[in-house]
């Protein structure tokens, strides 16, 4: 079972993240919680370039292209080889962020995008992917200051980033749970809970 965590900056996916890895493994499960960009040890050095204030003004294809490098070694180094063993892979954004953050943050065409992360994950596709979704003014003062590069992008950008992220939900409700990120963290939970409950090998 593949499941991933989407939202803005600040909208609280590490914890759900971290919450929900520790409910599963109670239930006996095994679970594999990972996240994007920087799961591998390409990765690592993918995420320090991507994040490094050096590199504002990359290009935006440069940039989706690093990210779906990142993406193609966190599938074929870690994902694939955990689900094919059965576990429960969680992870902390997914092909989505790039659709929200590259295509609509940096206005590249949504379809070309698909195309080639299509390509770097052989196709694989989350069972659920959770949206937390947040104001991105609060999420970013959530951050208290902490600002690389993308964090540092203008209030336009991270509404569109938002905006991005629930044309996605709202275009694919069969996989998407959408969430009010302002929700008592308790709560979220026990409405993931909810939805993982069914998905869950027996
Ligand atoms: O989720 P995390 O904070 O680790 O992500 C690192 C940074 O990379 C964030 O600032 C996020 O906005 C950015 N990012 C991005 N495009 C992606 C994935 C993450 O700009 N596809």
């Amino acid at each position: 079972t593949f499941i991933v965590l989407e939202g803005g900056e600040g909208a609280g996916k590490s914890t759900q993240a971290g919450q929900l890895s520790v409910w599963l493994r109670d239930e006996g499960f095994e679970v594999v919680p990972t996240r994007e960009p920087g799961s591998t040890k390409l990765g690592m050095r993918l995420r320090a370039l991507l994040l490094d204030k050096e590199h504002t003004g990359m290009s935006p294809r440069a940039e989706a292209l690093l990210y779906a490098a990142d993406r193609a070694d966190h599938v074929g180094e870690v994902i694939l080889p955990a689900l094919r063993r059965g576990a429960i892979v969680i992870s902390d954004r997914y092909i989505d962020s790039t659709l929200a953050y590259q295509g609509a943050g940096r206005e590249l065409d949504a379809a070309e995008i698909e195309r080639v992360n299509a390509w770097a994950t052989d196709g694989l596709t989350p069972h659920l992917t959770v949206l937390l979704d947040l104001p991105p003014d609060e999420g970013l003062a959530r951050l208290g200051g902490s600002t690389d590069r993308i964090e540092s992008e203008s209030a336009e950008f991270h509404g569109r980033v938002r905006k991005g992220f629930r044309e996605l939900a709202e275009r694919d409700p069969g996989r998407y749970l959408v969430l009010d990120a302002r929700e008592p963290q308790e709560q979220i939970l026990r409405e993931i809970q909810r939805r993982v409950r069914p998905l869950l090998p027996d």
